[in-house]
């Protein structure tokens, strides 16, 4: 069975006069990461928006785990996010803010703490775990925001270009912790990304998408189309 499924899903906004998404058809299986690569503004976050349940869906269907998810609110779905703009709570320090789903879930004190250590050392923010988002970097306050959505366990990861505001070293060191993370936890994630090389280091399969329509599904044909199309690369105009 999948894992997660969309089926002939679409989103438009402002009246149907914007349509970001135009039949998007896409499943991931279990333990998979999957990338869904494109240009600014081609219906990357929407998507991911409509998945989570913070946004409506304006056609078709999604379903988690082979149950249609599509009436459910956020919470009721068992999805943890991380997006581009972190979202942190201002009033609690990062070790708060990372600790914050496992004190709704009831876990013990020692062994939040033991969670936390584990996931922030991974990301590399133990030493700035005291801080408040305001007094540290936009850096620290995005791997803050993935080390929350990672550090419980969830049906499905959602990570909308989580490494964006990093720099081209720390890109490649955090992309490497999250593949390392996502495999050895067997997590089954899908990761938006406008970067081809970030695509292609992490995702078992891509999912690229133009201007709301889904172009190609399979690294493999991915990975062949750009050596036959360098020049396309840059474009990420990909074609089956
Ligand atoms: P991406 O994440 O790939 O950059 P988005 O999903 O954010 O793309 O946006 C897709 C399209 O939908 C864009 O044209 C964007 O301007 C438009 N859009 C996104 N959110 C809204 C909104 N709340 N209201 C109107 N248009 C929107
Ligand atoms: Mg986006």
């Amino acid at each position: 069975m999948e894992k997660l499924e969309l089926k002939n899903v679409y989103k438009y906004y402002v009246q149907g006069t914007v349509e970001a998404v135009k039949d998007l058809n896409l499943s991931l299986k279990s333990g998979e990461l999957l990338a869904i690569l494109g240009p600014s503004g081609c219906g990357k976050s929407s998507t991911l928006r409509m998945i989570a349940g913070i946004e409506e869906i304006t056609k078709g269907e999604i379903y988690l785990d082979g149950e249609i998810i599509n009436w459910l609110s956020a919470k009721e779905r068992n999805i943890a996010l991380a997006f581009e703009t972190y979202a942190l709570y201002p009033h609690l320090s990062l070790f708060e803010n990372i600790a914050f789903p496992l004190r709704i879930r009831g876990r013990k004190d020692q062994e939040v703490r033991k969670e936390v250590k584990k996931i922030a050392d991974m990301l590399d923010i133990t030493n700035v775990l005291g801080k408040l988002p305001s007094e540290v970097s936009g850096g620290h306050q995005q791997r803050t925001s993935l080390a929350r959505a990672l550090i419980r366990p969830a049906s499905l990861y959602l990570l909308d270009e989580p490494l964006s505001h990093l720099d081209t070293q720390q890109r490649t060191e955090f992309r490497i912790q999250i593949k390392r993370i996502q495999k050895t936890q067997n997590l089954t994630m899908l990761f938006v990304t406008h970067d081809q090389l970030e695509a292609l280091a992490l995702a078992d399969r891509i999912a690229v998408l133009n201007l709301g329509v889904l172009q190609l599904k399979h690294l493999q044909s991915a990975l062949l189309i750009c050596r036959i199309h360098r020049h396309l690369q840059r474009h990420i105009l990909l074609r089956q």
